[in-house]
């Protein structure tokens, strides 16, 4: 794997130097030190998580290491997350120790993830123990691991290792301790297991920060899949034992999703899969790919709602496809030979990583028939393309500027999202793009290929789990194997350069146009509806929560000449109490009003009014066919798996 990266790195660093001069010229990479921790003498953690009921882990590790000054570091920019997240804050009671003589630690003034200690002469093992703090507020940074019932175990969160070695070269042996009744699951392999004590077999630090391990009390472990000596399983942890009754036509749904993944990329990368999901409202939604796992976070009712599943039954498709797109194949700057600076992970090329992976993940969901079914897909294309073709923001900021400052823009949080746009516009406008490119190579080919042809270009064959960097020119290259199109122009159009609209031109080009009525658009309802929220986007200009507070605004919008702003509330219109109900009705009559709409605000324990004209009626986008033409998102969505 080492030789394997830097050999693609350097074909990579190469090819950019090529096409954009000097700027992008990089400094050498600092050598790294030889590691102690070896197969044959690893690193040990044992993970206690029977205090996890209570809100804390407790981590006992040994560390080999050499006398004299030396520096253990903490995970800070963790694969996946896309920045340098590790929860450093949740870190503490943090006790180094040779044998039993303590080891004084102080932290690195610059680099807070880094401990100096002075190991003392003829030492070469030392013990570290600290307590891991679980249920910090909800972010990236920190957030709830863990209820009474279940955890989330990422073990990027309970280790510290040699500073600047190469994490692929650099072994550990985990241990798991599990409270009473719990069971867990993960990617890991396992040397033995007694009750409640589970002892993994060694790997190296890559491999066991790749192997997110869910626990808890109650679980449901289902064989998803079989084929070619491989499996992929689906762990389900609960905080009710209800939650995990999934309806038996939905597992089967699931159960297409790993061979519609295969005949999608022509092969896997990995030798078993493990998809870990945590169902808990007390934990939240998240996922996070990983090479032969990915932890998957939902609300309690996520798999057996009809409506969780149409918002979002992509989570797990997504995560798996990052398999292929992300985990074996990866941008040549996100990958790092280690967690810790100096190695910040480089972020502009999610537009490949995730963009074309949001397209992906929603083609098996929709393959499989999880997020709806191939007909289902021009309503839920709609809804997207009218979300990212109705934000201001998109007037100054590209999606180049998204990707590159991804760290900041996933932890950008409240107001006025719309100005400022956000990490989640390059996945969803990223889905609209590779769209695009598949109904041009489709149009092109005259229907004989499409961007299936492609993902077997980028991510074909079968092996275990390794990583092959890429470049924007390797990306543009592999396009041109499959139809030849000037590809390099068409990403500078839609993600190098500010594109003041949208890729629109894949909604005529598959046969559909889009159309505006009163009738809600089913995937924005649902979404509406589980989000509880006032959605007057696409009329008004607003978004507001059922209690009528101002979520974001639009600019240029009826709301916001008006004077509408983030802070205010909505307390009536024309005079009547607000709620959602009778906002649709007002805007309903408002094709019918003369006068404007009459809004009274309260902010802050003031109360104003304003006056919005507004006489458009109810507005929803939907997409209908173009009589005559090729049906190619039914094509698209339709399964592929033989
Ligand atoms: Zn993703």
């Amino acid at each position: 794997m080492f030789r394997c990266r830097q050999i693609a790195g350097f074909a990579a660093v190469c090819a950019l130097a090529l096409c954009c001069g000097p700027a992008l010229a990089q400094s050498p990479a600092p050598t790294l030190d030889a590691p102690l921790a070896t197969q044959a003498n690893p690193m040990t953690i044992t993970l206690d998580e029977t205090t996890a009921p209570r809100g804390f882990a407790l981590t006992h590790m040994t560390i080999p290491v050499k006398p004299g000054p030396f520096t253990l570091v903490y995970p800070q920019w963790i694969p996946g997350e896309h920045g340098p997240t590790g929860p450093l804050n949740d870190l503490a009671v943090l006790k180094i120790s040779a044998g039993t003589t303590p080891i004084e630690w102080s932290r690195d003034q610059v680099d807070m993830y880094a401990f100096h200690i002075v190991v003392p002469p003829g030492v070469t093992r030392i013990n570290a123990d600290f307590t891991v703090l679980l249920n910090a507020p909800p972010g990236f940074l920190d957030g709830a691991f863990a209820t009474s019932n279940l955890m989330v175990g990422n073990w990027n969160r309970y280790l510290l290792y040699q500073q600047n070695v190469d994490n692929e070269r650099y072994y550990v042996k985990a241990s798991l301790i599990l409270p009473p009744g719990w069971d867990y699951g993960n990617a890991l392999p396992v040397q033995a297991r007694s009750g409640q004590h589970i002892d993994f077999k060694t790997v190296t630090l890559e491999t066991l920060v790749d192997s997110p391990t869910d626990s808890g009390r109650y679980f449901k472990h289902i064989l998803m899949w079989s084929g070619g000596g491989t499996h992929s399983y689906l762990d389900m942890f609960g905080d009710h034992p209800e939650d995990l009754d999934v309806p038996a036509d939905r597992i089967a749904a699931y159960k297409r999703v790993t061979p519609d993944a295969i005949a999608l990329y022509g092969g896997r990368h990995w030798d078993v899969y493990h998809w870990e999901l945590a169902l808990s409202d007390l934990i939240g939604g998240e996922g996070i790919e990983h090479h032969q796992s990915s932890d998957d976070r939902a609300g309690d009712d996520f798999m057996t709602s009809d409506d969780q599943q149409l918002l979002g039954g992509d989570l797990l498709t997504h995560e798996f496809s990052h398999s292929w797109n992300g985990k074996y194949r990866r941008p040549f700057d996100l990958q790092q030979p280690n967690f810790n600076e100096p190695y910040p992970e480089h972020t502009e090329l999610l537009w490949q990583y995730e963009g074309m992976n949001q397209y992906m993940g929603d083609l098996i969901a929709f393959r499989s028939g999880i997020k709806g079914k191939a007909k289902d897909y021009p309503e839920y294309l709609a809804s997207i393309y009218n979300q990212m073709a109705t934000e201001p923001g998109r007037a100054t900021t590209p999606i180049i500027d998204l990707t590159t400052g991804a760290p900041y823009y996933y932890e950008a949080r409240g107001a006025y999202g719309s100005l400022r746009r956000n990490a989640g516009d390059f996945y969803t406008e990223g889905e609209l793009m590779w769209l695009d490119a598949d109904t041009i190579i489709r149009q092109i080919s005259h229907g004989k290929k499409s961007l299936d042809d492609y993902t077997k270009v980028f991510a074909g064959g079968v092996s275990s789990p390794k990583v092959v960097t890429y470049t924007r020119a390797d990306i543009e290259r592999y396009l041109g194997q499959v139809v030849p199109y000037d590809w390099h122009g068409f990403f500078t159009k839609w993600v190098y350069s500010i594109a003041p609209v949208p890729p629109t031109d894949e909604i005529a080009r598959s046969g559909y146009k889009l159309v505006w009525n009163d009738k809600p658009n089913r995937y924005d309802d649902v979404g509406n509806k589980l989000g509880k929220s006032v959605d007057a986007w696409n009329d008004a200009g607003f978004f507001a929560d059922e209690d009528g507070k101002l979520v974001d605004v639009r600019e240029n919008s009826p709301a916001w000449n008006a004077g509408l702003g983030i802070g205010m509330k909505i307390v009536a219109v024309n005079d009547r109490a607000f709620s959602p109900d009778y906002w649709t009705a007002v805007v309903k009559a408002s094709t019918s009003t003369a006068g404007p709409i009459h809004f009274t605000l309260e902010q802050d324990g003031f109360y104003s009014t304003l006056d919005v004209s507004y006489h458009g009626g109810l507005r929803y986008p939907h997409l209908v066919r173009i009589p005559g033409t090729v049906d190619m998102l039914t094509d698209i969505m339709r399964p592929h798996a033989k």
